[in-house]
């Protein structure tokens, strides 16, 4: 055991000489495998505080307010969820070289996080498997990988949880979300998700995702998942914006 330690340890050490980890905040070399970021960057992080929305963990403004307009306005799919960090130009300058400059290793520091901030929340919803939102076919050859497995991999097998990555699939190629308004939004997304075959043992899972704006792709996931017969739907993601 302790030379099989010695192994992975100096296995870690060659691989971070190749390809020295990199900080997810700045992108310099972070000076370790271990080291997930530097101390510098993590005061400039701006992590979700309570008072949040008790449905999809916006931050709010208001202390006595239960949930945040969307919420209040919309009926979600899912049953709850949380998030790690706000959106704010720090984890959008971060969650873009994750997924469009290769920095996988970005995973290692936001599985750490969301398990720090809600592994315990996680635990009480009793999952059966943490699912990744899974990205289009296209979109997943040109980029490589799915964002969203790396993460919820990485806390999968720090919590003993199974991942389901090929479970859930996007059959639509839907267009980039962001210059949609959300009813276009809703559209865009209808039909979207599918389940790959139709016996679905799982009851409570966790849908893990890289940014939650309006909802609408967890809701569209969830939808798919429920229709299939699962139970509950929860999710957790790394960052979402502000409930105002
Ligand atoms: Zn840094
Ligand atoms: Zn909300």
């Amino acid at each position: 055991m302790v030379r099989n330690r010695s192994v992975t340890q100096v296995f870690a050490k060659l691989s971070n000489l190749i390809y020295p980890r990199r900080c997810p905040i700045c992108d310099e070399i972070t000076g370790g495998a271990e080291k997930l970021i530097c101390d510098s960057c993590r005061t400039v992080l701006q992590p979700v505080r309570e008072p949040v929305c008790m449905k999809c963990g916006k931050p709010l403004s208001k202390e006595e307010a239960e949930y945040c307009p969307d919420c209040l306005r919309r009926k979600h799919r899912y049953e709850k969820g949380r998030a790690v960090f706000l959106y704010d130009r720090v984890m959008r300058a971060s969650i873009s070289r994750f997924k469009y400059h290769n920095r996988r290793e970005y995973a290692d520091f936001y599985a750490e996080e969301l398990l720090r901030a809600h592994g315990r929340m996680l635990r009480s919803w009793q999952p059966d498997a943490l699912i990744p939102v899974p990205l289009h076919k296209s979109r997943m050859r040109k980029r490589g990988f799915n964002q969203a497995a790396l993460v919820a991999e990485r806390m999968g097998e720090r919590l003993g949880i199974p991942v389901e990555e090929k479970l859930l699939i996007r059959v639509k190629k839907t267009s980039p979300q962001k210059e949609l308004n959300d009813s276009a939004r809703r559209e865009n997304l209808k039909n979207a998700f599918q389940l790959c075959g139709n016996d679905v043992k799982l009851k409570r899972v966790v849908l893990i995702d890289d940014i939650y704006t309006t909802g609408s792709t967890l809701d569209a996931a969830a939808a798919a998942l429920l229709t299939a017969g699962v139970e509950k739907v929860y999710f957790l993601s790394i960052c979402i914006g502000r409930g105002f």
